[in-house]
């Protein structure tokens, strides 16, 4: 299906929120890389899963508990399906991609990262990919590495076999930017760092919701995903790590699920991927990211994918005929960003005058910092796309940014 054949009425049809005026316009949202709307399906999800089922999983013997711990453990399975894992005990549920970086960066970083030892990550991380190792590295005396990027916005992967040395312990690397829209040849990535017998995490919190995503064909040995991004609820993400890997992990966070028994002595902790999930998970939120897939499925991640591409196209080609208006990011391959300056004018004022015609945008960093300071600059204004953005919503930020114009003129 091309772009141009998707049903893109249909889709915005089931997207409750979308049907609104904001300050007297009709809403056009483009921030969906910093959280993307909710289907009615998953909304009808939640209200489902509390109005019918709410109880504690895994510890009940009483009908409600059964239904909950079927309810999370299927949405396990529905996540192990949609990315193509081996097996459910490699779906960790954790609280979006931040954390299941933090979670590798802890439990993997504290026992196989040791001074003199390197982490290897590149400049077009999101700060949620790089703090945590930063965090790590200076706890254990090890060092943080780059791959820098180029000026169009791709890594310089000429320099990645020079980058994994006999000390890289990991290389942590985003799927796609979330400042630039860039798609990394991760599968290449990880290709050439375990000939290395370097490990690989991928950073996938801007890629499930855009195209399929299978982590065997991928051979990563870790993949964090955020429910949020990918049309799900806040609150939910997953780590896929491989059964290998996680089973020679440490747990990271103690208490709930993660025990098999405690006497004062000892805790004998549980078997993958219990083991990860400490606590009371986020029950709903598994459920509302399971309906979630489901419904990326029901539209179709190939037409999805077509329509994401022809508004790029479209969005790009409006956005250069600006006067004064620069994209950055224009690498080889690119999903979902359109991110730009305009000159003489701060991104933030330009959210600010788009904000009063109703266009929702990002300005600011993207907490992304190091990248944007290798294109000199300190913040962009970021439009970004999902399944439901039509050429009209790109029309409009055209309108828009020709009001800012007159403002600076
Ligand atoms: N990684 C990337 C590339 C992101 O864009 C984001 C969020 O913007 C994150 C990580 C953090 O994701 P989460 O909000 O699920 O913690």
């Amino acid at each position: 299906m091309s772009g141009k054949d998707f049903d893109v009425a249909r889709v915005r049809a089931d997207f409750p929120i979308l049907h609104q005026e904001v300050r007297g316009r009709p809403l056009v949202y483009l921030d969906s890389a910093a959280t993307t709307q909710k289907p009615q399906a998953v909304i009808d999800a939640l209200v489902r899963y509390y109005t019918h089922d709410n109880a504690n999983v895994h510890r009940g013997v009483h009908a409600l508990s059964e239904r909950s711990t079927a309810a999370y453990e299927g949405a396990r399975e529905r996540i192990r399906r949609f990315i193509n894992a081996r097996d459910t005990k490699e779906i960790i549920f954790v609280r979006g991609c931040t954390e299941a970086v933090n979670l590798v960066a802890q439990s993997f970083g504290r026992s196989k990262v040791g001074p003199g030892d390197e982490v290897l990550i590149t400049a077009m991380e999101h700060h949620s990919n790089i703090v945590p190792w930063q965090m790590l590295c200076d706890k254990v005396g090890a060092t943080l590495k780059m791959v820098p990027v180029d000026e169009r916005g791709d890594l310089r992967l000429e320099q990645l076999d020079a980058l994994l040395t006999e000390r890289t312990r990991i290389l942590a690397v985003t799927h796609v930017s979330n400042a630039l829209g860039t798609v990394n040849p991760v599968k290449e990535i990880v290709k050439r760092a375990h000939a290395k017998g370097v490990p690989v995490l991928l950073d996938g919190a801007q890629a499930l919701q855009h195209f399929r995503v299978d982590v065997q064909d991928l051979d990563c040995d870790f993949y964090a995903l955020s429910g949020h991004k990918a049309f799900g609820p806040t609150g939910i993400g997953v780590l896929y790590g491989k059964a290998s890997v996680l089973e020679s992990m440490p747990p990271w966070q103690g208490g709930g699920d993660m025990i098999l028994t405690v006497t004062m002595e000892k805790t004998v902790y549980n078997r993958l991927p219990y083991r990860f999930e400490a606590g009371t998970p986020d029950i709903s939120g598994a459920v509302g990211l399971a309906a979630a897939l489901d419904y990326i499925d029901s539209v179709g991640l190939d037409a999805i994918a077509a329509h994401d591409r022809d508004l790029l196209e479209y969005g790009a080609q409006a956005l250069e005929a600006i006067p004064g208006l620069k994209l950055l990011g224009r690498g080889r391959e690119r999903s979902g960003v359109l991110s730009f300056i305009m000159e003489d004018v701060h991104a933030h004022d330009v959210g600010t005058i788009l904000d009063r015609e109703g266009v929702a945008i990002r300005a600011g960093h993207h907490c992304a910092q190091p990248l944007l300071s290798c294109f000199g600059v300190a913040a962009t204004v970021r439009a970004s796309l999902a399944m439901y953005n039509t050429r009209e919503d790109i029309d409009a930020l055209v309108r828009g940014l020709h009001k800012v114009r007159e403002v600076f003129a």
